[in-house]
């Protein structure tokens, strides 16, 4: 996979693609539609045979260059060095030979026309969009000098442009449901973590910015929890990484369990949690913090005697800051584990990072 090459080092920039993730963007579109039952292969070159036994073999022009090379692209993608130039290629002849096709038989009336359309929804999906936007361009001029050059003809009959009309929407409407389909797979893999469900870490940060705004707005408190699992690395080396999966998933839907449902959940990374309790002052966040504790303990994650420990911190109105609430709740969470871990320890109220404030619940 490109992503792979490119995570691998491999990764060679071009105008095109100067970043990895142009490169992986580039072909996602035809990774997600794969060499198997891709219907546009087999739609385009049928409605361009089906119709050209009314326009002529003038029709058929796109089926000798573009269609063959985007049929060879998912193997492609894999084999060739930097292959958006073969991908460029592909676009660029599909919209050349597609022109040729579109001025032979009858222009801006040929039945050809939709296809044309069909070539957009690719082309925003694939390139970044300075590249876009000038493959876009070119394929315009194209078109249009097609059109206006186009000889006459008779009009086209209209079996040919039902035939285009419907292949090219069916599968206009297919790449696009491709598309949202993966944007939306995205979108979740991005706000959700995939082991435990809970929100990510950049998405806890996106929210949070909501949540900020409106203790502002009312003057009210905004407590965070930093929850910690107690000698985790145990649990790996001596039952194996999958059971410490299910430890952190047990832990997880405990401590989901014991928040409210206003209340924000993240995994921030490995074995740690953050809570944030939006109107919570610190001494009730503290009181969660050690339902949530005991919760844990009594849960007996994955069935072994797992605890965690807890940091808790607390600001007021615009004095609510998310890197301070943390430094604070991770300060007073490394006092939980020096004090002997499985307990809970509150930061001061806009407190900083080493403050020598921390108490225990
Ligand atoms: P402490 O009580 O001081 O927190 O000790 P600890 O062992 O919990 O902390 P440490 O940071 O030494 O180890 C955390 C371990 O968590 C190390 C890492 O391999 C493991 N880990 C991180 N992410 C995952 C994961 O997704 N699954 C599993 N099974 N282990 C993970
Ligand atoms: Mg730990
Ligand atoms: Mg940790």
């Amino acid at each position: 996979m490109s992503s792979d090459r490119a995570s691998a080092g491999l990764f060679t920039p071009s105008w095109l693609c100067p970043r990895p993730v142009d490169r992986s963007r580039l072909f996602e579109l035809d990774e997600q539609l794969g060499s198997h039952g891709n219907i546009a292969q087999v739609l385009i070159p049928l409605s361009l045979v089906l119709s050209s036994m009314w326009l002529g073999p003038w029709a058929l022009l796109p089926l000798i260059f573009p269609v063959p090379l985007f049929v060879a692209m998912p193997w492609l993608i894999r084999h060739v060095r930097q292959p958006e130039w073969l991908l460029l290629a592909g676009v660029l002849g599909l919209g050349a030979t597609l022109a040729v096709s579109i001025a032979m038989t009858g222009g801006v009336r040929s039945p050809l026309v939709p296809w044309a359309v069909f070539i957009w929804p690719g082309i925003s999906a694939r390139f970044p969009r300075r590249a876009g936007a000038l493959i876009a361009a070119v394929i315009g001029v194209l078109m249009t000098v097609a059109c206006i050059l186009a000889p006459p003809r008779p009009p086209a009959p209209t079996p040919a442009v039902v035939v285009c009309l419907i292949a090219a929407l069916v599968t206009t409407a297919y790449y696009t449901g491709v598309l949202s389909r993966a944007e939306h797979d995205q979108r979740a893999a991005a706000t959700f973590d995939q082991l435990t469900g809970l929100l990510t870490r950049a998405a806890l940060a996106r929210r949070f910015d909501d949540l900020r705004r409106e203790a502002v707005q009312h003057q009210w408190p905004l407590s965070l929890l930093v929850c910690d699992v107690d000698h985790f690395k145990r649990v790996n080396d001596t039952w194996g990484h999958d059971r410490g999966d299910a430890v952190l998933r047990a832990t997880a839907a405990a401590l989901e369990r014991g928040a409210r449902s206003s209340d924000l959940l993240c995994r921030f990374g490995g074995e740690e949690f953050v809570l944030v309790l939006p109107g919570a002052p610190a001494c009730e966040a503290a009181e969660v913090a050690e339902r949530l504790r005991l919760a844990v303990a009594g849960a007996q994650p994955a069935g072994l005697p797992v605890t965690a420990s807890f940091g808790v911190s607390c600001a007021y109105g615009t004095d609510i800051d998310f890197a301070v609430l943390f430094r604070t709740a991770d300060a007073a969470l490394y006092r939980a584990k020096s004090a002997g871990r499985d307990q809970v320890m509150v930061g001061a109220d806009h407190g900083a990072a080493g403050t020598d404030t921390a108490r225990a619940w």
